[in-house]
């Protein structure tokens, strides 16, 4: 895509070719400043808030690179129950969340987030919001290559990709990876399951909106299924 005049890209189809064929630096580049957004927006705990070390201390046998790329954990201090990873290694786990689940679950959930990553679920729904949002038009602006957005752009394409669901079979593969990522680093596995029955309670209208709360497949499914992993890797 290279040398592909820039006035055929900025048509709709064009941005949605180039948002398919976005390079695992483009996705990088884009992560970096959507990260950098929602830091900007939320309220990003400091590192003596006792949420920063109750995490910094859970995390201590949790991976400290994503795709190769370093870790970055943070908490937003906020009600709302909530954690995503991009591509990038940028990790931000919700105070909502934390206070909600014991360290165990929220391990659980971590390993399903950077599961999304190393599956190449968030660099597809990065693409898949960068198409739908009003950065794609730095593509032709810049000549088919993703360059600096705008605050207001990157926050718009940060909101669509935490806002944005998966698929069910990318939710059931998360779950798995999640699993797999625990029993090798020889880690409580039941905390997934429990995870998921604390969603599953709290499955409703105030769910709505993150998508680790999505309803498909229902957190009680999946609860069942961790459950269900469990109890056949004792026997
Ligand atoms: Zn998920």
């Amino acid at each position: 895509m290279k040398n592909v005049d820039t006035g055929a890209l900025s048509t709709a189809g064009g941005t949605a070719y180039k948002a398919m064929s976005l390079t695992d630096g483009e996705i990088a580049t884009m992560s970096d400043q959507s990260c950098a957004a929602m830091d900007q927006k939320n309220q990003v705990a400091p590192a003596n808030n006792k949420y920063t070390v109750r995490l910094n201390n859970m995390i201590r046998q949790m991976p400290t690179t994503v795709n190769g790329r370093p870790a970055s954990y943070k908490v937003y201090l906020t009600e709302d129950v909530n954690a995503w990873a991009m591509a990038n290694g940028c990790i931000r786990v919700y105070s909502g969340l934390m206070d909600l689940m014991t360290d165990d679950e929220v391990r659980g959930v971590v390993g399903h987030e950077i599961g999304h990553v190393a599956l190449g679920h968030s660099k597809s729904r990065m693409q898949t919001a960068y198409a739908a949002s009003a950065a794609r038009a730095l593509v032709g602006a810049v000549g088919g290559t993703v360059g600096q957005m705008t605050q207001s752009q990157a926050g718009d394409l940060a909101e669509k990709f935490v806002n944005a669901q998966f698929s069910q079979s990318q939710e059931s593969a998360a779950d798995n990876y999640s699993f797999d990522l625990l029993t090798e680093r020889k880690l409580e596995r039941k905390g997934l399951v429990t995870a998921f029955e604390k969603l599953a309670k709290l499955s409703g209208p105030s769910a709505t909106g993150s998508s680790l709360m999505s309803s498909h497949p229902p957190s009680a499914a999946r609860a069942a299924a961790m459950q269900k992993r469990l109890d056949s890797a004792k026997k």
